[in-house]
């Protein structure tokens, strides 16, 4: 049984050297392909550790739906950096499960979450037209993207919990990619699905209680019905990705 608590020893070893590494860059940015040359070898929880050897927490930018794969991530970056912001988009549509599961892991772990609310007349709008009807991806823009934009701004690093099992888009990533001007950071981009259900089965998270009612990803209320994986998302729209990631707008 693996639980990822404790870091491999081999890992240990290399992180020690790369940190020396990590200080000879003086606080620039490396270029992302040295970075994934470096990080690619290592576990989810060596890459987060490390992570912070080339980068300053406040340079650090941590976003969580609270979700149906969230837990797992959260729990990695307690155990790396209990302090670190995670800033959680609150669209005002999420389910009112998932605001009682958002509670339930920041008292399990500590976290410190920050809510990013959207312009709250464009919101006003946009849920009295209801936009994700005919046009979600300009509700997801006013509701996520741009609330999160002058965040993104402030900070040089982004985490995400994206997996390359869950999307062809996501196959695609690497544990590094440039999108615009912040670097996003996967590292649980190479895990298998059978994987990342052993490991937080092993963990023993506590699971959302929308998932355990056959929803396997979990939204706004409006855009979210049951299905494995990513299927119950703007389910019959075309969409299959709310704007945070690249390639959702250049049409990939
Ligand atoms: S997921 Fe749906 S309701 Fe939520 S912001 Fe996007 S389109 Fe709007």
């Amino acid at each position: 049984m693996i639980i990822p608590t404790v870091m491999d020893p081999i890992d240990t070893f290399v992180i020690k050297e790369k940190v020396n590494q990590a200080r000879s860059f003086g606080g620039q940015t490396p270029d992302p392909a040295f970075l994934n040359e470096v990080f690619t070898p290592l576990s989810a929880l060596a890459r987060l550790h490390l992570l912070y050897a080339f980068f300053k927490k406040e340079e650090v930018l941590v976003t969580s739906s609270f979700g149906a794969n969230s837990a797992f991530l959260l729990y990695l970056i307690s155990l790396t950096n209990s302090s670190q912001p995670i800033h959680f988009i609150d669209t005002t549509h999420h389910f009112p499960e998932t605001l009682e599961y958002k509670k339930r892991l920041m008292k399990r772990f500590h976290l410190n979450v920050i809510d990013v609310l959207p312009d709250p007349e464009q919101n006003a709008v946009a849920s009295s037209e209801e936009w994700w009807k005919d046009q979600p991806k300009a509700c997801c823009a006013i509701n996520k993207v741009a609330p999160l934009e002058p965040i993104k701004a402030r900070h040089k690093v982004w985490i995400s919990g994206l997996m390359a099992f869950q999307t062809p888009f996501r196959a695609n990533l690497k544990v590094f990619e440039q999108q615009g001007s912040i670097l996003k950071f996967h590292p649980l981009i190479d895990y298998s699905e059978a994987q990342f259900e052993q490991e937080r089965e092993d963990v023993g998270l506590p699971r959302h209680p929308l998932e355990l009612q056959g929803y396997g990803s979990i939204g706004c209320v409006h855009c979210t019905v049951k299905g494995e994986g990513r299927s119950g998302r703007w389910s019959g729209t075309g969409q299959t990705e709310c704007g945070l990631h690249p390639g959702f707008f250049e049409g990939k």
